[in-house]
């Protein structure tokens, strides 16, 4: 594994990184999660990124990373970096949704508790609060850390504009602020149109969730089924009616990009990703050992872009 600055601070990331969105929930198979898990661990994945509804239900993909730790893992504590999060739903009422100092702190605490956890290595503000002031926001993730409760603190979906001036606000604290932890992949480009790593010029770094597009930027779909327990399958956060004609295609074609790196799709997909060096971490969802493995490969064999091939990829993507 090869491990990046996360911005301006002294945390190393790996190049790939593990959540828990899906496939560490209630239904999950708890012996296929371990595996995955450990397998990770034991390919240099010292990362691994959590959030308090993660689930289904919201807490138990905490639940089930503490009850790993224990069994497993927990003996090399020191050797991971472990991230939460805290912004959307969690519990009814006015204080488990978005932004306030009364949400995050007490979230923070739940989650602890789920993972059997004194403190996480990253605590993030999960998305922008439009109804509560920054500073609040801010000032609540200082405190997690004057606590002992989180090392570091990260935003997660902040435009470069606010991404800023959170950042402002927490230098202004003394509170390490490390990543933004942003959807981009090939299929979407949000980020390059906000012009989001300039704008964060190395101060935090960036990490890229969903890069597989959920699994659409492998060969998972490729030929226009969907298989039984994929997660289109489930039609929840990927909805089978967004797998067009068009789309296949579209992903057919940067397949037979990827054939001709000698890459799978999956892999292509991280490398894009990693080829920007101001990229921190590729952070990727697994339902099996073997997709891990799989994915693993773009970081084993290092294999740059030609300038045509990056033009191909943007001529269908852009
Ligand atoms: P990906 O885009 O990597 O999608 C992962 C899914 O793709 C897997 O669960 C699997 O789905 C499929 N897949 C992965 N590798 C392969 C392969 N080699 N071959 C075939 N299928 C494969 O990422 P996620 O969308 O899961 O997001 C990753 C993490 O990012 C989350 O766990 C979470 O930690 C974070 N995240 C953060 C958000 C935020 O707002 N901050 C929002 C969303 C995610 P299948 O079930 O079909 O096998």
């Amino acid at each position: 594994m090869k491990y990046r600055f996360a911005g301006s601070s002294g945390l190393k990331v790996p190049e790939l990184s593990l959540g828990l969105w899906h496939n560490f929930g209630t239904e999950a198979d708890h012996s296929v999660a371990t595996k995955i898990l450990c397998s990770a661990f034991d390919h240099g994945i010292t990362h691994f990124d959590l959030a308090n509804n993660y689930g289904p239900a919201p807490g138990s993909a905490e639940s089930r990373f503490g009850k790993i730790l224990k069994e497993q893992l927990g003996s090399y504590r020191d050797e991971l970096l472990i991230s939460t999060k805290a912004g959307y739903t969690m519990w009814p009422g006015p204080y488990g949704d978005f932004g306030s100092r009364k949400y995050l702190l007490a979230s923070c605490d739940q989650s602890l508790k789920r993972m059997g956890l004194e403190y996480v290595d990253i605590f993030y503000h999960h998305r922008p609060d439009p109804n509560t002031p920054l500073k609040e926001t801010m000032g609540a993730l200082a405190t997690l850390v004057s606590q002992g409760k989180a090392l570091y603190v990260g935003i997660s979906n902040y435009h470069a504009k606010d991404a800023m001036k959170a950042k402002a606000l927490l230098d202004e604290m003394g509170c390490p602020c490390v990543l933004n932890q942003v959807r981009y992949s090939i299929l979407d480009r949000w980020t390059e149109e906000d012009n989001l790593l300039d704008a964060m010029d190395d101060k935090i770094g960036m990490i890229c969730f969903s890069p597989l597009a959920q699994g659409l930027l492998t060969s998972r779909y490729l030929k226009g089924e969907v298989p039984s327990g994929s997660r289109a399958s489930r039609n929840t956060s990927l909805q089978t009616k967004n797998i067009t004609p068009e789309l296949l295609e579209k992903l057919n074609n940067l397949n037979q990009i990827a054939r001709g790196r000698s890459q799978t799709l999956s892999e292509m997909a991280i490398s894009w990703l990693l080829k920007d060096e101001r990229v921190t971490s590729v952070l990727i969802g697994a339902s099996s050992v073997a997709q891990l493995e799989e994915n693993l490969k773009a970081i084993k064999v290092d294999r740059p872009f030609s300038k045509d091939e990056l033009a191909a990829i943007d001529s269908l993507t852009l």
